[in-house]
């Protein structure tokens, strides 16, 4: 029997769009062994002529050093008409080279995980007379333009309240079934000792994780000095892992460091569930990915910054919820690690965090589009 085949569409801006992706691919192979065959693609990347194909690359610089241009950009993509009229601009610019992903994959249906792949592709499908179901997962949490929402998806999945209440606002009954994260996460998470033993980390004492995104964004150089130099300081009983995921520069230089306590920097890392699973608490950018995955291992929250637009909800979604608190200053970062340590309210958000975190999120979702496809669930629209 042929397999069926499901296309899933991603673009490489940050780490997060690909992680989800990759989480429901691997969904797909675990509760439905050899009836899928699932692809990823880079829409952006790969189906988009120059110079459109190297906004994805541009991603991380603009984010890095070009704050103002990437506000500019979320502004246009913010309003309803801006939106529109960029993103017509851009199909009728890509149409041609669009339409290719169709010839190269002959998917039966098409799962979308990023803000900018709902309506060129409905455009695309509708020139072509190409009646493909088409889904979406919203990967962000709290803060949504235009572009995730499109009325003719046949399913739109959630991760929050807010991400449901704005699908709403656009003719969709969403479904809240959560943020798709690695299979890993669904799995029983090792216990600290465990963790630590096989990560070569110092057993005992408190550990905190810092990072920035699939990218090693912002300030995470000053932070982990901050963060040490003060924790070192005070004689605490304390150990820091820093990982700087693709950004090469920050792991050169934080290695050649020297540290006041023990310190771990890593690069990329694969096993991102065992590093939360050691650690005490997790100071990071305001990424979706990170957050999901730091609710389902119960770990407390310090958000060291956002990217304007669509990070910025996820702030107050940490905050209000109780899972952790938000600092931009490296010293004062430093300050509420400090008295973190030893205290009693890391146990509070733990508690807070692991009724917010939903591991099986990627499986859930998985379950539901094949049911869709199995034609055993009609299709839920708000009319
Ligand atoms: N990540 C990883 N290894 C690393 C650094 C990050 O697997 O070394 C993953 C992290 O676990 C998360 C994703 O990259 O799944 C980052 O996504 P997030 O939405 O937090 O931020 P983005 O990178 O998209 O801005």
């Amino acid at each position: 029997m042929s397999r069926s085949r499901i296309l899933i569409l991603m673009s490489d801006t940050g780490g997060g769009h690909r992680a989800s992706a990759q989480a429901l691919q691997a969904a797909f192979a675990a509760r439905y062994p050899g009836r899928f065959e699932v692809e990823i693609v880079d829409l952006w990347t790969d189906y988009t002529p120059w110079p459109i194909n190297r906004f994805p690359r541009l991603y991380g610089p603009i984010i890095g050093r070009a704050l103002w241009l990437w506000r500019l950009l979320w502004l246009v993509f913010e309003n309803e008409r801006g939106h529109s009229a960029a993103l017509r601009l851009v199909y009728l610019l890509c149409r041609n080279r669009l339409r290719k992903v169709l010839q190269a994959h002959r998917p039966h249906l098409i799962i979308s995980v990023h803000p900018l792949m709902q309506h060129l592709v409905m455009w695309m499908l509708e020139q072509e007379g190409a009646a493909i179901p088409f889904a979406t997962v919203v990967t962000d949490l709290a803060s949504f333009h235009h572009g995730w929402f499109h009325a003719r998806a046949v399913r739109c999945f959630v991760a929050s309240e807010a991400a449901a209440e704005a699908a709403s606002r656009h003719g969709l009954r969403a479904r809240l079934l959560g943020l798709p994260v690695r299979p890993a996460f669904s799995q029983p998470l090792p216990d600290k000792v465990t963790a630590r033993a096989r990560l070569g980390l110092a057993e005992g004492g408190f550990t905190a994780l810092l990072l920035g995104g699939g990218e090693g964004m912002g300030p995470v150089a000053a932070i982990a000095h901050a963060v040490a130099r003060r924790l070192g300081a005070e004689g605490k009983d304390a150990q820091l892992v820093v990982i700087c995921g693709r950004n090469e520069r920050l792991r050169q230089s934080l290695q050649r460091s020297d540290w006041p306590l023990p310190a771990r920097v890593c690069g990329f890392v694969d096993n991102m569930e065992e590093w939360m699973a050691a650690s005490d608490c997790v100071i990071t950018k305001a990424g979706p990915g990170t957050i999901a995955e730091a609710l389902i291992c119960r770990l407390p929250i310090l958000l060291s910054g956002f990217i304007p637009g669509q990070e910025s909800g996820n702030v107050s979604y940490v905050v209000e919820n109780g899972v952790g608190a938000y600092c931009d200053s490296p010293d004062g970062i430093a300050a509420i690690v400090s008295g973190w340590v030893g205290g009693n309210d890391l146990a509070q958000m733990a508690t807070r965090a692991r009724k917010l975190g939903r591991p099986r999120a990627a499986y859930d979702i998985v379950d539901e589009i094949v049911a869709l496809m199995d034609g055993e669930i009609a299709e839920p629209r708000d009319s």
